[in-house]
């Protein structure tokens, strides 16, 4: 399957645990779209004659830019490569940016799903976040969405400030009561330079500890397994049928198109395996979007073999010994003896030639990704 993703890269404000490439400012909207515009058509080549399985508009925010932008950009790629009404189109987006008119604007251009950054239904959690809506808007807007589109996700995020594993599972009924068809569970991560990383270091906020983390981990697991959902990816779950089909495409390592400042693209031409991004500037896209790739990288056989099997692990798809063996750098032995360390620990299960992470490896997928890797 080959994807297309556009990185918008506006929000109203950075939340204080965010590290991604974003601005601020809204005034650059049409100068952005008029470089994605230029941009799209210098990648034409790229897209001609094919088949376009899904189109994702990450960010930033995209549910914050006006909706004749993003129906104009999805006109453009529809007269370059082939979209069908089966084309998955995701937009992420925000609750305080979705009336109901907008919910409607945003079908009408032929958006098919919403993944929507709820983050808790709690008020106090939502605060603690810093997040810009509250828990009745999220009620509201999942609500409005489900009515709207035929697949509707949801970003929860666990660990807090001052989070409990009862306000955790709060909000795990409260999505299981709207049952959207996608959930992402996401554990917060402190990445470095963020305000939130700058205030743990001063002592200002204290976030629960890692064993209270993973048990939040472990509640959603078994509370939405329990419900009907598929945990298909480390992260996420979905009613039957409804896994997101760009994110599984590129942990599948399928191609994939990026557009827009800090975004990534990879291709695979015969044998050969390409991974290259757009440079992380606005300024920078605005002057020559057609220009935008700054670094590029024909894949080794060895990196090959890495993502292979770092990502099959975080879909659970089985991985061999037979092709474990091929990175192994110390033998057989050594290899098995670190796959029955693994398997002791109930991190994986090893079902004659078949490797697999197991519920509890879902946590340690890392882990035993580099485990494997330095075997
Ligand atoms: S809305 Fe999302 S992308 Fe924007 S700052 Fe917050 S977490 Fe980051």
């Amino acid at each position: 399957m080959f994807s297309l993703y556009v990185h918008i890269p506006f929000c109203r404000e950075r939340c204080p645990y965010c590290d991604f490439f974003l601005v601020t400012r809204s005034g650059f909207t049409e100068r952005f779209f008029e470089a994605l515009a230029v941009e799209t058509a210098s990648k034409a080549p790229l897209l001609k004659e094919r088949q376009i399985g899904a189109i994702h508009f990450g960010g930033g925010t995209p549910s914050l830019v006006p909706v004749t932008c993003l129906a104009g950009w999805l006109t453009q790629i529809a007269d370059l490569a082939e979209v069908t009404a089966d084309t998955e189109i995701t937009l992420e987006a925000n609750p305080e940016d979705l009336d109901s008119a907008r919910l409607d604007l945003l079908k009408d251009a032929g958006i098919n799903r919403l993944s929507i950054g709820v983050q808790s239904f709690s008020g106090r959690k939502l605060r603690a976040l810093g997040r810009a809506h509250s828990s009745d808007d999220a009620v509201r807007t999942v609500s409005e969405a489900l009515a709207r589109f035929p697949s509707v996700s949801i970003d929860l995020i666990c660990g807090a400030e001052g989070e409990s594993l009862a306000e955790w599972e709060g909000d795990l009924q409260a999505a299981l009561r709207l049952r959207p068809q996608h959930v992402s569970v996401y554990m917060l991560a402190v990445e470095e330079k963020t305000r939130l990383w700058r205030d743990v270091q001063k002592g200002i906020r204290k976030l629960p500890g890692e064993e209270q983390q993973a048990g939040m981990y472990r509640q959603a697991m078994v509370l939405l397994s329990a419900a009907g959902y598929r945990h298909y990816e480390v992260s996420n779950y979905a009613l039957e049928g409804h896994h997101s089909r760009y994110n599984l495409s590129c942990w599948r390592r399928e191609p994939y198109l990026g557009f827009g400042p800090a975004a990534h693209s990879f291709l695979v031409q015969g044998a050969c395996e390409t991974r290259f991004s757009n440079a992380g500037s606005l300024l920078r896209y605005l002057d020559d979007s057609a220009g935008a790739v700054d670094s590029r990288e024909v894949l080794t056989g060895s990196q090959r073999f890495d993502e292979e099997v770092f990502l099959s692990l975080r879909i659970r798809n089985p991985l061999s010994v037979g092709f474990l063996r091929k990175g192994d750098k110390l033998g057989l032995q050594h290899l098995m003896e670190v796959l029955y360390g693994l398997r002791d620990k109930g991190w994986i299960r090893v079902d004659g030639d078949k490797v697999t992470l197991t519920d509890e490896g879902f946590l340690f997928a890392d882990l035993v990704a580099g485990e494997l890797l330095s075997a």
